[in-house]
């Protein structure tokens, strides 16, 4: 069982932390790290590249494949081209969704507020745009000179520990929020397990996972959540079309009651 750990950490140590989830394991390096320790390919993840795909070959021993293709041309180290997310801060209206969205808590601000991205902590993972609900984060290329590989060996476990801390944060949050999260919730289990396998992570402590209301009413929460969504998208489209009084007013009602939900 150790050996499966310790072999887990090595993985986990060559991927960038970025934690995008473009892997296709959501919640994660760590997750996909497990995987490709209990036999998944180890080409898949995209902002490693090509290096980082030849790296696991080699710990592990295994046939280089060739690395997951990315959007983004190829940089002069092998990987594909760093990102960085901006927020147009004008257009901001302060819902504060991004927030909780990124993985390495890399946006500052709070409700009502402008929100802003901290650049130097800013992976470029594209988690926080999809959140936003006036489409207001630009990826930008990252014009800094590449790291060295002890600079990203660095930066990396500085990512680690950032998202151990996020999921701790989430974990506790979690319990006290009214509607559902903007993001899926991460499967903490696991990164409780290993956080008490390292001592440059945070520990992770769960709370009551499984209790059964509070299951019960995020699960009708978001049913509710879903079918005013398509209302709001409805009457967005009938009143592009023709205005309508009546519409108007439905449309407003809904979209306190979505907010309401929200719990914002
Ligand atoms: S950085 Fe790589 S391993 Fe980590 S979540 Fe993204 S694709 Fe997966
Ligand atoms: S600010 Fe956005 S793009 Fe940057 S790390 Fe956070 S979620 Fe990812
Ligand atoms: S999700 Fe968009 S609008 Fe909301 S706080 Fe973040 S950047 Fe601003």
């Amino acid at each position: 069982m150790n050996t499966q750990i310790s072999l887990i950490q090595k993985i986990d140590a060559l991927l960038p932390q970025t934690q995008c989830g473009l892997c296709g394991h959501r919640d994660g390096c760590l997750p996909y790290a497990k995987s490709i320790a209990e036999g998944e390919e180890a080409n898949k993840c995209v902002p490693g590249g090509q290096p980082v795909a030849d790296a696991l070959a080699a710990l592990l021993n295994r046939a280089v494949l060739p690395a997951e293709a990315s959007i983004w041309p190829v940089q002069q180290d092998g990987r594909p081209q760093r990102m960085k997310a901006v927020i147009r801060e004008d257009e901001c209206i302060g819902c504060t969704k991004c927030i909780s969205a990124c993985p390495v808590d890399a946006i500052i601000g709070s409700g009502k507020l402008m929100h802003t991205i901290l650049t130097d902590l800013c992976t470029g993972c594209e988690l926080c745009i999809p959140p936003c609900p006036v489409d207001c984060i630009d990826l930008i290329e990252d014009v800094q000179p590449l790291p060295t590989e002890s600079l990203r060996a660095q930066e990396q476990q500085d990512l680690r520990q950032r998202y151990y801390a996020h999921i701790q944060r989430e974990e506790k949050r979690r319990i006290n929020r009214k509607g559902p999260v903007v993001r899926a919730e991460i499967n903490t289990t696991l990164f409780a397990r290993f956080s008490t396998q390292s001592d440059s992570v945070p520990n992770i402590e769960l709370t009551e996972k499984t209790d059964r209301k509070n299951l019960v009413q995020d699960a009708k929460a978001t049913i509710e959540l879903a079918k005013i969504r398509t209302q709001i998208k409805k009457l967005e489209k009938q009143l592009s079309v023709r205005e309508d009084a009546n519409k108007r007013a439905l449309l407003e009602d809904l979209n306190q009651q979505l907010n309401a939900l929200q719990g914002e």
